[in-house]
């Protein structure tokens, strides 16, 4: 078995390229063990492994050394003890959930998290037996007082999801400790080139790797992020349950990653020109971004973020039909839903994530028709705004 290439500057850049890499036969780059199983020489190979006398692989759901690697990168990068890789996002926060709270158990969760985190939470959890309280984003006091006996764990997203507004961490991990319960955060938004909740306290960290961390817009991922303890029943649930990513995406993950902060940084700069663009143009009612100082969060994003990330959400001056319009002008920006590569892609959020919603629904979710999100990527801020401005040029 290869050995790991891998001890940690400190440094995003040098990190992201060297840390976890496993060399087997002199490769440069972690090569894919694209096998579900693992074969033994002979029954005294078999016993050894069996009684913890000797390291080997045994089966794909259990392990695997690609994986393993990406795990080790990601960990690197988050500053955390533990890394668990899942096959999407939504697979790591259903396993950080339902590996941690019990039947009887409750959670407080905050209202503006992603929609299929809340369905989980509110709609497929309580037939579990296990309760949450859902409270307005950014409201400690509501928090604090949702807090129950039976209470374990805090969630929250941090930026959410379309109007990027920020936890303050350091309420959110005083509660948490205050009440002895966990804190969770979906940093999937800010990236850990951005910010790094573990140091500042929260328990565990989830990041939907199909975003940034994959950074192409080719991959499916999930990870969670903590300390290995506190983590083992998340991995046993995977263990268990399956629910693991393929030794190709760990590939494609590994790839990606070399890049990471390479991408961020261009990313988190781009992003301040759109929104500081965006802020500027008559046909925009609102532009939601935490770098703005117009953000209702800027000042707690400055205190715990390096950068501000790379999704811009903005309201069209108009109605649905100017919104459709600005967003059918569009040429470069391309109509997809995620975001975190290298494309910058546009979404309707009404029309997109919530068509399923009636209207009322949705504005009582604050979605409201003229909203538009934008990922933004890395093509040449100039085609990016000048896009944006062939878009507004059709409103009347
Ligand atoms: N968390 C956040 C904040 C997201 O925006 C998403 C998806 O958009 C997820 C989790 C789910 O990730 P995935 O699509 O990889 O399952």
């Amino acid at each position: 078995m290869s050995e790991y290439i891998d001890e940690p500057t400190g440094r995003c850049d040098t990190d992201a390229v060297h840390c976890g890499e496993q060399r087997w036969l002199g490769s440069l780059t972690t090569p894919i063990a694209l096998t579900s199983t693992f074969v033994f020489k002979d029954m005294n190979e078999v016993q050894a492994f069996g009684q913890g006398q000797a390291d080997h692989y045994e089966y794909g759901r259990y392990g695997n050394p690609t994986r393993e690697a990406a795990e080790r990168k990601l960990a690197v990068l988050e500053n955390a003890d533990r890394c668990i890789l899942f096959d999407s996002g939504m697979s790591a926060v259903s396993a950080t959930l339902m590996a941690l709270c019990s039947q009887g158990q409750h959670l407080v969760i905050t209202d503006d998290a992603y929609k299929q985190t809340l369905n989980i939470v509110t709609k497929i959890l309580p037939r579990f037996g296990i309760e949450a309280t859902v409270v307005p984003m950014g409201d400690y006091q509501a928090m604090a007082a949702a807090i129950r006996e039976n209470t374990v764990m805090l969630f929250s997203e941090s930026p959410t999801n379309p109007y990027l507004n920020i936890a303050d961490v350091e309420c959110f991990v005083g509660l948490a400790r205050k009440y002895k319960v966990l804190s969770v955060i979906d940093s999937t938004f800010a990236t850990p080139y951005n910010q790094r909740p573990l140091e500042q306290g929260v328990d565990i960290v989830i990041h939907s790797t199909t975003k940034y961390l994959g950074g192409h817009n080719d991959i499916l991922g999930g990870a969670v992020f903590g300390k290995a303890g506190l983590l083992d029943p998340v991995y046993q649930w995977r263990r268990a349950t399956g629910g693991v990513i393929d030794p190709m995406s760990c590939y494609l993950l590994i790839r990606g990653l070399k890049t990471f902060s390479l991408r961020v940084d261009r990313l988190n700069k781009t992003a301040m020109q759109v929104a500081e663009f965006l802020e500027k143009q008559p046909k925009v009612r609102k532009v939601y971004y935490p770098g703005l100082p117009s953000h209702r969060h800027h000042e707690i994003a400055r205190r715990q973020m390096r950068g501000f990330g790379a999704v811009v959400t903005f309201e069209i001056n108009g109605d649905l039909a100017d919104t459709l319009n600005f967003i059918n002008g569009l040429k470069l920006c391309l109509l997809a839903p995620s975001l975190g590569g290298p494309e910058t892609l546009v979404t309707h959020p009404a029309l997109m994530s919530y068509y399923r919603e009636t209207r009322e629904e949705r504005y009582r979710l604050g979605i409201v028709d003229e909203l538009v999100r934008l990922s933004v990527g890395l093509e040449d801020p100039e085609d990016i705004l000048a896009d944006l401005q062939r878009g507004l040029d059709r409103l009347a």
